[in-house]
């Protein structure tokens, strides 16, 4: 019954806002990293079921596995959403996580569009020679990362197979469009407070139809075969 939540409305609002901040930074915004105690600016927007704060190397290492995670820092004054790449994280492809023996000298930005948006990181491919004394294919070792190539031929974009997975089950141009806005956008918990109107924060769909901007003039009057 929607009366049993009426009157919880700012108490929920309080814990949305208490969620969006930190309650370990003291007034000073200093606070010490969980684990080594070092200055922190760092946390895990993300999946990660923890709200505390790291350092920024304490933070790169819990995410090793976590490639795609989006991080915030704290800039003094607000929380910025920063991805792992920017840190100056690398996915070693072809070990599985583990240390390549053999990596390429040089690295390359791979985007990976996932459910939750389009991320940015930087891969180094494996030079390992197996049995046959052959590198694995660079599509062939980001298909094993879990992410599918737009190409087999250098390929610099791919999507998770999660996002091949949810593609046939949703909505998925709406959804993706909504994901995007809301990850290039800090997130707006707060704007009760802040005030904002109806028709804000909305993103359109580049790739659906548009008359007047992505369509020709006279796509009404095409035949229907056409259209
Ligand atoms: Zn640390
Ligand atoms: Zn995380
Ligand atoms: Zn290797």
């Amino acid at each position: 019954m929607v009366e049993e939540w009426l009157p919880l409305r700012d108490d929920f609002l309080d814990e949305l806002l208490r969620f969006s901040g930190s309650e370990y930074l003291d007034g000073h915004n200093h606070v010490k990293c969980r684990i080594c105690e070092e200055p922190a600016t760092f946390r895990c927007a993300d999946s990660c079921s923890s709200r505390r704060m790291y350092c920024k190397s304490c933070a790169l290492a819990r995410h090793a596995d976590l490639p795609l995670h989006i991080l915030e820092m704290w800039d003094g004054i607000t929380f910025v959403k920063v991805d792992l790449r920017t840190l100056g994280a690398e996915v070693q492809l072809g070990h599985d996580g583990d240390p390549c023996p053999n990596p390429c000298q040089n690295t390359r930005r791979l985007v990976v569009v996932d459910i939750d948006g389009i991320h940015q990181v930087q891969v180094r491919f494996c030079e390992c020679l197996d049995p046959n004394d052959t590198f694995a294919l660079e599509w062939v070792q980001v298909f094993r990362q879990g992410w599918f190539p737009a190409t087999t031929l250098k390929p610099a974009t791919a999507a998770t197979f999660r996002l091949l997975d949810f593609f046939q089950t949703g909505p998925l141009c709406q959804t993706l469009a909504n994901l995007v806005a809301s990850s290039a956008q800090p997130r707006s918990r707060s704007s009760r407070y802040n005030g904002h109107s109806p028709g804000e924060l909305a993103v359109e769909c580049p790739a659906c139809p548009h008359p007047g901007k992505n369509l020709p003039d006279d796509w009404a009057s095409a035949p229907d075969d056409v259209k």
